[in-house]
């Protein structure tokens, strides 16, 4: 009905989220991309965004009405958040509710990459098992590791967590000291590459992180170093990482998120000590249904009682 608030779904979204919308609110749908494609009426009449992926300022200024940005993923770098910020709307992210999946995901992408389980597998499923024999020792192993995460915030500290009985030692690079934990803090992401030789990454994609993960520090991590990322692609330059892990500069990587996804660089596909995910680090069924919740929770919150559930770090809450 005319009565109902207007919300943008630009692109695709979890379908729970428009599940949860139904009957509450009228829904727009409109192609994603850079430029926005809607009509002047619609555009009138939006007043909430639900969105997983990107929303860039000419989408923001497209929509004179806007107040709330709903992003599906705790990481909203995809998301002009200082122009929103400047413009007053509001944006939510899905922080929390992936914590244990991520962490648990994390978990499994650094045994695969360090033991090669992957192509153990593939020997096995492929019949090399009984043409060929056992299949090769992995050159490395956790015992007796040091990994250091860059970012030990929600997800980072679970991380940990799950870390501490695999009795390897741990430490953490961030901007500020965490007080209450009891990990080694190292000041700098250099200081740490230098004493770990596991480094997970797991800080958001922002100006500062942007390819933070350099030849510099590949270089640090050293021969037997271990890089995994579960944070965003773009905080490593790939070109560097490719590189290290083809000369033998850095031991092997697990990559579960990349600087132009879909689209991971050529050059990994065919190195052995390199295991490669697309991106799923939470996308297990209960836990993109909780993100679903989540962002229906703020969309519906804002709009009913003027209350997000969680908006991020740099929003302005209004009410
Ligand atoms: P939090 O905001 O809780 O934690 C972020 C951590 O990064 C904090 O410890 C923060 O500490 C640190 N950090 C931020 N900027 C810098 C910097 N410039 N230098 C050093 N440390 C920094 O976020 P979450 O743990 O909830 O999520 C982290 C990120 O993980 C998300 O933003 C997202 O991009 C990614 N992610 C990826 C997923 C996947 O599918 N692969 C799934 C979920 C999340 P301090 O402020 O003290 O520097």
């Amino acid at each position: 009905s005319d009565s109902k608030a207007v919300v943008l779904v630009p692109g695709k979204i979890h379908p729970r989220v428009l599940e949860r919308f139904e009957g509450k609110v009228e829904v727009i749908k409109a192609p994603a991309g850079p430029e926005p494609s809607l009509s002047a009426d619609d555009a009138q009449r939006i007043t909430a965004v639900a969105v997983s992926g990107g929303f860039n300022a000419r989408w923001m200024d497209a929509l004179p009405n806007l107040e709330v940005i709903a992003n599906f993923g705790v990481g909203y770098d995809g998301v002009d958040v200082k122009h929103a910020a400047s413009r007053g709307i509001i944006v939510s992210n899905t922080p929390d509710v992936l914590n244990d999946e991520v962490a648990d995901t994390t978990i499994a992408l650094l045994i695969n990459t360090v033991r090669r389980l992957y192509e153990a597998e593939k020997h096995l499923r492929d019949g090399k098992w009984l043409s060929e024999g056992p299949f090769a020792l992995s050159p490395f192993s956790l015992r007796g590791r040091k990994v250091g995460l860059f970012g030990m915030g929600r997800i980072g500290q679970e991380i940990a967590k799950r870390l501490e009985p695999f009795k390897v030692e741990i430490g953490y690079h961030t901007r500020s000291r965490k007080s209450e934990l009891s990990y080694t803090y190292y000041g700098s992401l250099k200081e740490m590459a230098e004493a770990v030789d596991v480094l997970i990454c797991i800080v958001p994609g922002t100006p500062a992180t942007h390819k933070a993960i350099n030849a510099d520090i590949l270089a640090a991590l050293g021969s037997n170093g271990v890089f995994i990322n579960v944070g965003r692609g773009s905080s490593v330059d790939e070109d560097a990482l490719l590189t290290a892990l083809q000369d033998g500069t850095l031991g092997a990587a697990g990559l579960d998120v990349f600087y132009e996804e879909p689209k991971v660089p050529e050059g990994f596909l065919s190195l052995p000590n390199v295991t490669l995910l697309p991106h799923v680090a939470s996308a297990s069924v209960p836990t993109r249904n909780a993100m679903a919740d989540l962002v229906a929770d703020n969309v519906l919150g804002w709009l009913s009682e003027r209350k997000v559930v969680t908006p991020v770090a740099e929003t302005p809450v209004k009410g």
